[in-house]
């Protein structure tokens, strides 16, 4: 019997991965003409909705309830905190993302956007031919995006399966018990955060002393002690070794610390946070889309990959693993690919971020290090002032703040801004409009304070940091 061949489904943009990115850059481009479709494998909605930024802000929301009834006797109210139940939130946030899901759907239908659902793999290539197949059907386009985004890695060691990783948190029916979390970045700084304040005994596991090393020096070591303050048991210079499951159903975290062997008893859970990989096995092989040395997609500033017309961005090029990075970054491809704007691109200078830690940080720009290695220390100023915000004024409960920007002489243009402290993380965006247009400290200085805020430090700041 003869075989038939498969007929080629034919797109204008077709693009892998239902996530930030390739839902952003699939709904631009159908709304500029383009037909469109999206393949996805998963939930819609990638990493953000389902295993990120929207449940872990939702947890971190959970957990300054519980500190602000902490906080609320203090304030002159009896409230005794009877039970937590953690079932209720759970239940309450996957209702919720499902809503998302539904409100995504309707929007890619709403938009023209055709939803694939599969696993998407590059096909061998046929005289140059760019051909995607999802369970044996086949697609192909003008313009195919990578969006594939990318997911959380485990230690190698011996045990590792007894740990959970970020996206296992999400699953958890209750509250640890006690837990070590692994990592040093801002997912193990948020999560732990989020588990010490809602009750669980936490201890946070990490390489070298301090948090948030890439952060600016004085946000890092603040952040650090926070730590510390908050409760959370941090064992530094501290690496896995293995993982062993003890008679009684409780993890012991064998480490090297300090240099020495030694071993950390009686969790009931155990969570990595120590970084993602890309997700780029898709067949990149096939069609010569090469990776850069770490494994991200390789692509220039236009999003372009190695092969004419496959892009690619988001997390899986590797540059600012954020989601509005990945929207934006696919929305200015879309006017770019459909809307005859050849220059249409995402600067990606200057670029704002949060961590919901306790307390919050926000942060762009350089860090102090950066700007002194750049221009040269003699050519950057660095104002800073340690605050209290007015909430803690009356509370038991303390935690710090501090502002620091960074300025490049001879007219002091803000190229840093660095945050911490109770509200900086909705304090920050303004900001940020403010520094990527080229903002002076005069600038700051000539707008009126709000008062009492936070915020009003940012633009009363009066003295130069002396080295
Ligand atoms: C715990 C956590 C907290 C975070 N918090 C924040 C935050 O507060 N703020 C922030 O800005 N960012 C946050 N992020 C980062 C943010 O989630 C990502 O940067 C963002 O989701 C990246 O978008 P993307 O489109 O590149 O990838 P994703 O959103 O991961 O989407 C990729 C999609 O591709 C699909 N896919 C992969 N391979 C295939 C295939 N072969 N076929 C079909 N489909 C495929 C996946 O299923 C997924 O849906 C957080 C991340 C984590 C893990």
């Amino acid at each position: 019997m003869q075989r038939m061949a498969t007929a080629v489904r034919t797109f204008d943009f077709l693009v892998i991965g239902g996530g930030s990115g390739g839902l952003a850059s699939a709904r631009r481009a159908a709304l500029l003409g383009a037909k469109a479709a999206v393949i996805e494998h998963g939930p819609i909605g990638g990493t953000c909705v389902n295993v990120g930024c929207v449940p872990k802000k939702v947890m971190f929301y959970t957990a300054s309830m519980r500190e602000a009834l902490h906080d609320m006797k203090s304030y002159g109210f009896d409230v005794t905190l009877k039970k937590f139940d953690w079932a209720v939130i759970k239940k309450s946030r996957d209702a919720y993302i499902n809503r998302l899901h539904g409100i995504y759907d309707r929007n890619l239908d709403k938009d023209g956007v055709t939803k694939i659902i599969g696993d998407a793999k590059f096909k061998p290539s046929e005289n140059g031919s760019v051909v995607v197949d999802v369970g044996g059907e086949s697609y192909t386009a003008k313009h195919v995006l990578i969006a594939t985004g990318g997911r959380p890695i485990e230690a190698g060691v011996p045990g590792k399966e007894l740990a959970m990783t970020s996206d296992g948190f999400f699953d958890l029916e209750e509250l640890p018990r006690k837990i070590a979390v692994v990592g040093a970045g801002y997912i193990a700084v948020e999560l732990a955060g989020i588990l010490n304040a809602l009750g669980s005994e936490t201890s946070l596991l990490i390489r070298k002393d301090k948090v948030l090393r890439s952060f600016d020096s004085t946000l890092s070591n603040m952040i650090t002690d926070e730590v510390v303050d908050s409760g959370i048991d941090l064992v530094r210079n501290t690496t896995v070794d293995k993982l062993v499951k003890e008679a009684d159903g409780t993890v012991t975290v064998h480490v090297v610390r300090d240099g020495a062997k030694a071993s950390l008893a009686g969790y009931s859970h155990v969570l990595w946070a120590i970084g993602r990989v890309p997700n780029t096995e898709i067949g990149l092989e096939h069609v010569g889309v090469k990776l850069d040395d770490r494994r991200n997609v390789q692509v220039d500033e236009f999003q372009n990959t190695t092969t004419p017309n496959i892009y690619a961005l988001g997390d899986v090029a590797g540059k600012y693993l954020l989601t509005p990075v990945a929207i934006a970054a696919g929305r200015r491809l879309a006017h770019r690919l459909f809307d005859n704007q050849p220059n249409s691109k995402l600067d990606y200078e200057n670029i704002p971020t949060v961590v919901f830690s306790h307390p919050t940080i926000g942060t762009i720009g350089l860090t102090e290090a950066e700007a002194k290695a750049k221009y040269g220390a003699e050519n950057v100023r660095v104002y800073e002032a340690g605050l209290a915000s007015m909430y803690f004024a009356v509370t038991e409960r303390k935690q710090r703040s501090v502002v620091k920007m960074i300025c490049l002489l001879p007219n002091e243009k803000v190229i840093g801004l660095h945050c911490l402290g109770l509200g900086s993380d909705e304090m920050l965006q303004g900001f940020a409009v403010a520094v990527k247009m080229g903002a002076t400290k005069a600038d700051f200085d000539n707008t009126v304070a709000i008062h009492p805020t936070a915020a009003e430090e940012v633009v009363t700041l009066k003295t130069a940091k002396k080295d």
